[in-house]
């Protein structure tokens, strides 16, 4: 028997299987186009499997609400094809074992804090820094979520005092999101982030967006450990930038761990939220 996971994006659904060591055995990349052909082949891979469980980390915005009638389904994506589709139910529709569903973030905060950088803490903070920024935090082994998920990316932030650029959340502008996401980098300079000098001036103020909002996670949730992913964050420059930054916001208000341990890489790599829907599937009932 394996323990099976989705991760599913906005451009690849990665699905693996796994031993009782949670060591991946096999993996394939599909591409998200539409629900229908996108699902068919991912029955057709996990249908080669006895699988025990199965955990899903998905894109969203998602709903986690056990109350809600729309419970895992993806909801107001403006991903073509893929508003309120019954993603949790499809998937349930097809195998009659333990399924796990909750955010891409949440899993690789998960995965994180079981298998990677946060293994020694009792809680995490996991942010990713790519096509979109979201988060997700663990506290002694719980996702934290209440009416819905967390939407970390989407906290406002205050504009560098050298930036005019006007934002690409169509719902804020000047959220994270908006303001500090690889289409926010390449909107501004029209190239995109690994085309530009690791001395250029947008790592500043990437640095300068990222700290505030990990500042007000920090006086919010008080996590022993934040990680950083997403295909921003492969600029490693960037950490020293966001740590000093922190430094100087934060100005010794509340004391953090020492920073250069405090504010991480994933130890998981590419592989966090995969490994951690896996981990969430085995852990369900
Ligand atoms: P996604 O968010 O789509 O799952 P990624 O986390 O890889 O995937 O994020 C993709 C975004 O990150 C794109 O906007 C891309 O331009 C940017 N990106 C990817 N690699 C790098 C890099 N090495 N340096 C800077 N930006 C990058
Ligand atoms: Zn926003």
């Amino acid at each position: 028997m394996y323990y099976g996971a989705i991760e599913a994006g906005g451009t690849k659904f990665v699905c693996a299987i796994s031993n009782q060591q949670f060591e991946i055995i096999e993996r394939i990349s599909i591409p998200t186009t539409t629900p229908t052909e996108t699902l068919h082949l991912v029955f057709k891979f996990f249908d080669q499997f006895p699988l025990k469980s199965m955990g899903i980390g998905t894109f969203g915005p998602i709903d986690v609400n056990k109350n809600s009638g729309t419970y895992g389904f993806i909801t107001t994506t403006p991903k073509a094809g893929w508003g309120y589709f019954d993603f949790l139910g499809a998937v349930k529709g097809r195998y009659n074992i333990p399924i796990a569903w909750t955010t891409d973030v949440n899993a690789a905060a998960y995965g994180e804090y079981k298998k990677g950088s946060a293994i020694d803490n009792k809680s995490c903070l996991y942010l990713t820094i790519g096509t979109g920024i979201g988060g997700g935090a663990i506290i002694n082994g719980e996702i934290l979520e209440g009416h819905g998920h967390a939407e970390m990316g989407h906290i406002l932030v205050r504009q560098h005092p050298d930036d005019s650029y006007k934002g690409v959340c169509p719902y804020h502008n000047n959220c994270l999101e908006g303001l500090a996401s690889g289409p926010a980098i390449e909107g501004r300079y029209g190239k995109k982030g690994y085309e530009l000098e690791k001395n250029h001036k947008v790592w500043e103020m990437e640095a300068y967006y990222l700290a505030q909002i990990l500042v007000d996670l920090t006086l919010t949730i008080r996590p022993e450990k934040i990680i950083l992913g997403g295909g921003v964050m492969k600029q490693c420059q960037l950490y020293p930038l966001i740590r000093n930054e922190f430094a100087n916001l934060m100005n010794n208000y509340v004391p953090t761990p020492d920073l250069n341990h405090y504010i991480v890489s994933p130890g998981l790599g590419d592989n966090a939220g995969i490994i951690g829907s896996l981990l969430l599937g085995a852990e369900t009932e």
